[in-house]
């Protein structure tokens, strides 16, 4: 059994309690017009160009026989639409700007490869963190990951978007210590509208996430222009308010550190120039959660 992942993000504060270790898996269903890894939207292998390491040798260029790799005023350029993932530049670019993202692994071969950061586990009440992309598309492949590293003692958590059905969830929660889940919108025409995906199944999710026993944190991404209605807000918080054993709520304010992906993608940034909101918009909605007494955090 094998899954494709992008990268194992090692000592990570932010994917769950501790230090964790996080595997990114490639592929998702919704395409978020925020989302932070645009490189994990698709299943198959990928070019990126790292710009800012670009000498503009064009060694490149006489190999890249669909001109995805190409001349523009002067300047090296990258266009993603034209590029067939041949791989045949890599080995061309010596300053290493040029790389595939998406490997091939094994639950053993990840195991192998976190194993020295148990310790920090230890320490911290740590673990791994599954994130992606969307893990639930490798399911078979995850829940190998989950029962490996559960065995061994380790804790574990999903970072999902809750978006397939809840029969999927069942047969991976045995093997998992905690769940975090998505809540981007409660209005399903903007949540279609800026996700590519309905929220009905979400929402669904939710519910029966509070009733599988499974202690789970639900993550709402505050994004300017999407959710930082009032109206928005205080439907999240009614929700979150009815459900009786969730363990936090994390408020994600939208910070524009993950612009540089797109770039070296090659492909649009759909939130180009949009900035973090201000901390008194991120005061305005979390005093609406503590209205609705929501235990939250701003991450
Ligand atoms: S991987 Fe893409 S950019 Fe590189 S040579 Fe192949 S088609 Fe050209
Ligand atoms: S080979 Fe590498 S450094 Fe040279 S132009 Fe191409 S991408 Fe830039």
């Amino acid at each position: 059994m094998d899954g494709i992942i992008t990268s194992v993000q090692r000592m990570s504060v932010h994917d769950g309690p501790g230090i964790r270790s996080t595997i990114f898996m490639k592929g998702c269903n919704l395409r978020c017009r925020w989302c932070h890894n645009p490189e994990t939207f698709s299943f198959a292998p990928e070019l990126e160009w790292i710009k800012t390491k670009c000498i503009g040798c064009q060694a490149c260029l006489d190999v890249c026989q669909t001109g995805a790799l190409s001349l523009i005023n002067g300047n090296i350029s990258f266009h993603k639409g034209g590029c067939t993932a041949c791989f045949d530049c890599i080995p061309e670019c010596y300053p290493e700007a040029l790389h595939k993202i998406g490997r091939r692994v094994t639950p053993e071969s990840l195991f192998g490869e976190i194993e020295q950061d148990f310790p920090f586990f230890e320490e911290s009440g740590g673990g791994i963190t599954i994130s992606g992309g969307e893990p639930m598309l490798q399911k078979l492949f995850v829940i190998s990951i989950l029962k490996l590293f559960r065995t061994g003692g380790i804790h574990t958590a999903l970072d999902t978007n809750l978006s397939v059905p809840w029969k999927h969830y069942e047969q991976l929660l045995p093997y998992t210590s905690l769940v975090m889940a998505d809540l981007k919108a409660m209005d399903n025409e903007l949540h279609e509208k800026w996700t590519g995906g309905d929220n009905s199944t979400i929402i669904r999710n939710i519910r029966n996430l509070d009733e599988s026993g499974t202690p789970y944190f639900i993550r709402t991404p505050f994004i300017p222009g999407f959710n930082d209605s009032e109206k928005e807000f205080r439907s999240i918080a009614g929700l979150l308010s009815t459900l009786k054993n969730m363990k936090r709520f994390d408020l994600l304010p939208y910070h524009p550190l993950g612009n540089w992906k797109y770039v070296n993608l090659g492909v649009e940034n759909p939130l180009e120039g949009v900035t973090a909101p201000a901390s008194r918009d991120i005061q305005r909605y979390a005093s609406i959660l503590e209205e609705y007494g929501i235990n939250y955090q701003v991450n």
